[in-house]
């Protein structure tokens, strides 16, 4: 009954299953969830060391160890896993892990990354346990998520509803520091083509103790602003001959930004300025060396920020407006703003989506926890999930529940490892027996 109830509900459009009442366990799913349990040791066992294993994106070696770490817990569950080489691109690599199920079902990308913010010159390297809690460098992003993937498809694998899967684990070496894009999410996004459904296994997002589903993400771009203007004597500014120079011109462009840029979802931020006689932006785009004097106009002002939308439409539109406002200068200036090409693509909420969503809380029905809320895509940032956005739909946030990443309070909840593989277990096992549209 349970199975015909789902059957039905994945036949029909999803609305009228979004109300749907619970419905108990098949076998498989209940086998699944008592692994995972079983599994609970091993599991954390497998995140600590894969945490006191250093992977900052720029060491090579660790990324790689992390990858080889990886590939031993794959390949005996019938995976066939890669290394796709990408020193070209000045990163390490990647790993990514097929499965080869009967290729009728829905076809599965799981996504999450195998480096960390955390360089081997950070005093934050181990991994240490407070309670339910695990600290340490990618304790929850993303070794935790790769945790919940490998607990995850053990349990499918035990359970039988690994067998006629299609599943593909792309696990990117440099998702917290990308190298050129061409050739650094070129083996993702040719797998994000591949794929009917998306799931990323970065962080669970949580709102006031609940946990959240999400849909979509914003991308992130980088711009520069360069002012140039005559300089002379202050004692004249703001006459037509002298004009107003370029630290006004500068400070007129960024505010007009702020003011007339008003959309839902769109953000900028100038991150960073500088200004006078003379300003000049250092190599690493961190720093501006900057001279001037109280009596004297500014002849140059530089300032750096980011843009983030949740399509490429509303970016666009932005871009377009920025560009307008810059190019009405105050007398005697001039003014340019430059995009950086390698920015993070947008991933706009789509009905698909959706529908996955819903699909997940039919699972949360069926286990008898509460709905998901739809997460507002302002509370999170870019990831690679972004990349493949335009070609499948999918599902964020599948990895664990946890605080302060990027920072040295890094923590995991252990407890939200567990939860979070049987849900995507489930999940991904219902996928699975779905035909995949032709
Ligand atoms: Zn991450």
């Amino acid at each position: 009954m349970a199975f015909l109830l789902r059957a039905l509900c994945a036949a029909v459009a999803l609305s009228p299953c979004a109300s749907a009442i619970a419905a108990p366990l098949i076998a498989s799913e209940q086998r699944i969830g008592a692994i995972v349990d079983a599994e609970q040791e091993r599991t954390v066992a497998m995140l600590e060391k894969w945490v006191n294993q250093n992977s900052g994106t720029m060491n090579f070696a660790g990324v790689k160890a992390v990858g080889d770490m990886l590939r031993v817990e794959l390949e005996p569950l019938g995976f066939k896993v890669d290394w796709i080489d990408i020193s070209t691109a000045n990163r390490a690599g990647h790993i990514v892990a097929r499965h080869k199920g009967n290729g009728r079902g829905k076809r599965l990308l799981l996504i999450g990354h195998l480096d960390t913010v955390f360089e081997p010159d950070s005093p934050f390297q181990r991994w240490s346990r407070e309670g339910n809690l695990g600290l340490g460098p990618g304790a929850g992003d993303d070794k935790g998520g790769m945790a919940v993937i490998v607990a995850a498809v053990r349990a499918m694998k035990a359970a039988g509803t690994l067998k006629n899967a299609d599943m593909t684990v792309f696990m990117s070496g440099d998702e917290e520091d990308a190298g050129p894009l061409e050739i650094a999410r070129r083996d993702l996004i040719a797998a994000g083509k591949w794929a009917d459904v998306a799931l990323d296994f970065e962080a669970l997002a949580q709102v006031d103790g609940r946990d959240m589903g999400s849909i979509a993400r914003r991308s992130s771009d980088e711009w520069t602003l360069v002012v140039a203007a005559r300089s002379g004597h202050s004692s004249g500014i703001f006459s037509p001959s002298a004009g107003s120079g370029a630290i006004y011109e500068l400070a007129r462009i960024i505010d007009t930004f702020r003011r007339d840029l008003t959309e839902d979802k769109l953000t900028f931020n100038v991150g960073l300025i500088g200004g006078g006689t003379s300003a000049e932006l250092t190599g690493d785009n961190l720093r501006i060396a900057a001279t001037g004097k109280t009596n004297v106009i500014a002849g140059t002002a530089i300032a750096r920020g980011d843009m983030r939308g949740i399509s490429p439409e509303q970016i666009a539109r932005a871009q377009a407006k920025m560009r307008a406002i810059v190019a009405q200068p105050l007398i005697g200036a001039t003014a340019e703003i430059k995009f950086a090409p390698d920015g993070y693509p947008p991933m706009a909420p789509t009905e698909g989506s959706r529908a996955l969503l819903n699909r997940l809380n039919q699972v949360n029905r069926d286990m008898n926890l509460p709905e998901m809320g739809e997460l507002d895509p302002v509370r999170r940032g870019a990831a690679d999930i972004s990349f493949v956005a335009k070609d499948v739909d999918g599902l964020v946030g599948l990895g664990p529940a946890g605080s302060g990443s990027h920072s040295p309070r890094e923590k995991v909840d252990i407890g939200s490892i567990y939860l979070q593989a049987k849900r995507a277990a489930i999940l991904m096992s219902r996928l699975a027996k779905e035909r995949r549209p032709r």
